[in-house]
């Protein structure tokens, strides 16, 4: 009789699993799972506590839907990918393994892990399989006429609806249970030798049948109002799915389908669609990652921007971090972060515009603050949210447009209701003043206990201009010198 692995990574959830479903469709095969916590490997990658603990409580969740079909999920610790790697090897021995199965991960180190995997387990008569299980279409298969991959997202986003049109990809069910099933009397999960930080179980239960839950709700009415609901921070109109996606309790396919159930007509109906939409933004990152590795190495994708001349100055990086800024839109979105490791789209605009385009600070010292916070960071998604913030990346912002943090407030925070939410001290400003409050204490000749902006966006905003034109023009001279 034949024993199967599934090596969940990136992938914990037992519904439309591809590489869980290829593992049991061979109904005699004893079917095992395993997951490997690489802690030290986690903190190289920053990976933020919060999130930590989301991953280990959906561990345990998965780990239990698991037992009641038959199969056990055994867990390691180790500390890194290259250990990961021999405690794999030494598992598929210990339990005569004869086939593994597991879901790709796209960032470089995680497919130099699987690629040694793959080796050292084919040294033991061990077949691997691996599957394009978190995007809807795998990265490769959406190019240009050239064969090229797509650099601007709107012909990206085409070519992409074209293709689900032609097919959609499908979603697979849960295993059926397998003999011996349930299984009883499990240990309890060690926790991760990982700082774990508590989570916001109301902001985001933990479990694949809460995170179905929430899909559902979402596609069935909130769905319709989200082109208008998306850009206002102060109300809950955006899905909130982006940390089941993350750590895989959700697939992007239940997405896709989950909408098409609710609004058949999605991929026609612009309304709808917009939130399909931004699905593609993340396919596109993804896409984007294999295509061009180097985005994983943190290398900006607009070659000339590496030139610009960053600032280094700590109090404003510290304030930034704090929400400590004088800017209300900006520190209610950091101290929201800080408090919860979530931020809406548009406060992550924002933040990342006002710390790389106000302070002039690198983007990537932000990319990694984000990432040691937020409870969804993804590389893929974070760096190219990062690199579209500041201009260096492939279909971002040009570096001349600078959200100026004010009149962002104001737009997208009229009557201040986020802003209150997060800044105590600014409750008895009107609203007439909440995005400038030391206008309203200086005309009531108060002290607020809250500072001044620590920067002026007028002038701060000719220096970033400056420091970008002098990038772009050493480059050009460096073409012709
Ligand atoms: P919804 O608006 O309901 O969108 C549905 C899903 O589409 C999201 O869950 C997400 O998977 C995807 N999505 C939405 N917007 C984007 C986008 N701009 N780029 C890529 N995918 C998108 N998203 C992450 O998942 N992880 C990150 O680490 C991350 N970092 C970001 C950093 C910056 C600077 C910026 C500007 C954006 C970042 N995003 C990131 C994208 C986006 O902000 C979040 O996906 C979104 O806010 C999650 O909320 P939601 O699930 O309610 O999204």
């Amino acid at each position: 009789m034949a024993t199967h692995l599934v090596w969940l990574r990136s992938d914990l959830r037992i519904h439309d699993n591809y590489a869980l479903h290829a593992a049991c469709r061979d109904k005699d095969a004893t079917v095992l799972a395993l997951f490997i916590a690489t802690p030290k490997q986690w903190a190289a990658h920053d990976m933020a506590p919060r999130q930590a603990r989301f991953i280990f409580c959906s561990v345990q969740d998965v780990r239990q839907s698991l037992a009641e079909k038959g199969i056990a999920l055994h867990t390691i610790e180790c500390e890194d990918y290259t250990a990961s790697v021999a405690r794999l090897t030494e598992f598929c021995q210990q339990h005569s393994v004869d086939r593994l199965f597991y879901n790709y991960q796209y960032e470089v180190n995680e497919r130099k892990r699987d690629a040694a995997a793959e080796r050292a387990l084919f040294d033991i008569d061990v077949i691997s399989q691996g599957f394009d299980d978190s995007v809807l279409l795998p990265p490769g298969s959406v190019l240009t006429g050239n064969r090229e991959m797509y650099k601007v997202f709107t012909p990206f986003s085409r070519a992409f609806v074209k293709r689900l049109h032609e097919g959609l990809p499908e979603c697979v069910p849960a295993p059926a249970a397998r003999h011996g099933a349930p299984l009883n009397d499990m240990p309890a999960l060690r926790p991760f030798d990982y700082p774990l930080q508590d989570i916001d179980e109301e902001m985001f239960p933990v479990g694949e049948g809460k995170a179905l839950q929430r899909l559902r709700a979402f596609c069935q009415a909130p769905v319709i109002d989200y082109p208008q609901a998306r850009n206002a921070p102060s109300v809950n109109g955006t899905s909130r799915v982006s940390a089941y996606l993350t750590v895989g309790v959700l697939s992007p396919r239940q997405c896709l389908h989950r909408l098409l159930r609710e609004h058949p007509h999605a991929l026609v109906d612009s309304k709808i669609f917009s939130w399909l939409n931004e699905l593609i933004w993340r396919e596109f990152y993804r896409h984007l990652l294999v295509a061009f590795p180097d985005l994983c190495r943190h290398k900006p994708f607009i070659d000339w921007t590496r030139k610009v001349q960053w600032q280094q100055n700590d109090a404003h990086l510290k304030a930034w971090q704090a929400g400590k800024t004088g800017y209300p839109i900006v520190d209610a979105a950091m101290r929201h972060l800080n408090a919860r490791g979530w931020m809406h789209n548009r406060l992550r605009m924002i933040t990342a515009s006002f710390l790389i385009k106000d302070l002039l600070i690198d983007w990537r010292i932000g990319e990694r603050y984000f990432m040691t916070q937020l409870i969804d960071g993804d590389l893929a998604s974070n760096n190219g949210g990062w690199q579209w913030a500041a201009s260096t990346g492939t279909d971002s912002a040009p570096y001349f447009r600078i959200f100026n943090p004010t009149t962002q407030g104001e737009r997208f925070d009229k009557d201040g209701h986020f802003i209150r939410q997060w800044l105590p001290e600014l409750q008895d400003v009107p609203d007439k003043y909440i995005h400038q409050p030391g206008e309203w204490a200086e005309k009531k000749g108060i002290t607020l206990d809250y500072p001044a902006p620590i920067v002026d966006h007028k002038a701060a905003r000719r220096q970033t201009l400056d420091a970008f034109e002098a990038a772009r023009q050493s480059q050009t001279r460096n073409i012709y010198a």
